[in-house]
């Protein structure tokens, strides 16, 4: 059983980025692999998950969750050898600290060498990246910018909007992917769930072609053509 961990959606759920785990869940059962979604709610102790989910929040509750996260087992998870896909404020508490609102800087999970700074303006819109030659399309709306570690490997090429900070969005590492992108993610990308569900099942997948895979590829050629 595929266990698909979506992590505190009354703090990190403010852009739909729950809609993730139905995309990971449902994608698996299509192919006949057994699914569940395990929604850890911030009374709940951290569950048992191949891959945990951490969508974006606004600055408050994006405090609260990192304080949370840290005190949790997730941590520990991680090093065991779970999976985590994070999206924007996901993304930023992953990192050693990100400044929020009225903070000038806030203890992240330092799971990653990136660190969160106030932007002079929101970054609001679309946000297509090139990943590997491939297109991964979302929208953006955050008022961190994002400084990665030299030994940090973003995940793609800003193509259109800001993703860190104009030029490279989000960030990879051996079982985490990180994004700017809402969408949710996962829905508007499903190449980009496949690709997730095979390094967490560690096999390959025939394609699908639901109508999130047309819908993808008409998002693309209008967005780039
Ligand atoms: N609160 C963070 C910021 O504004 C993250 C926002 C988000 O998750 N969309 O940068």
């Amino acid at each position: 059983m595929l266990s698909v961990a979506l992590v505190y959606p009354e703090l990190l759920g403010t852009y739909g980025d729950g809609g993730n785990a139905v995309v990971l869940v449902e994608r698996a059962r299509r192919r006949g692999i057994d699914a569940e979604v395990l929604r850890v709610g911030i009374d709940d102790a951290m569950p048992n998950a191949a891959v945990y989910l951490l969508g974006g929040g606004e600055d408050g509750p994006q405090r609260l969750g990192a304080d949370l996260l840290r005190a949790s087992s997730f941590g520990a998870r991680v090093g065991d050898g779970a999976f985590v896909v994070a999206v924007c404020a996901g993304l930023q508490l992953l990192g050693r600290t990100f400044a929020v609102e009225g903070d000038d800087e806030y203890e992240g999970l330092g799971l990653i060498d990136a660190q969160t700074r106030r932007g002079e303006r929101r970054a609001v819109g679309e946000l297509v990246v090139e990943v590997d030659g491939r297109t991964l399309v979302g929208f953006e709306n955050h008022g961190g910018r994002t400084t990665l570690g030299d030994s940090v490997q973003p995940l793609g090429v800003v193509r259109r909007g800001v993703g860190n900070e104009g030029t490279v969005d989000g960030f990879r590492a051996p079982r985490i992917w990180a994004s700017y992108a809402h969408g949710p993610l996962l829905a508007m990308n499903p190449w980009f769930a496949d690709l997730v569900l095979e390094q967490v099942l560690g096999v390959s997948l025939e394609p699908l072609e639901t109508s999130a895979d047309l819908l993808y590829a008409e998002r693309v050629r209008t967005l780039v053509g």
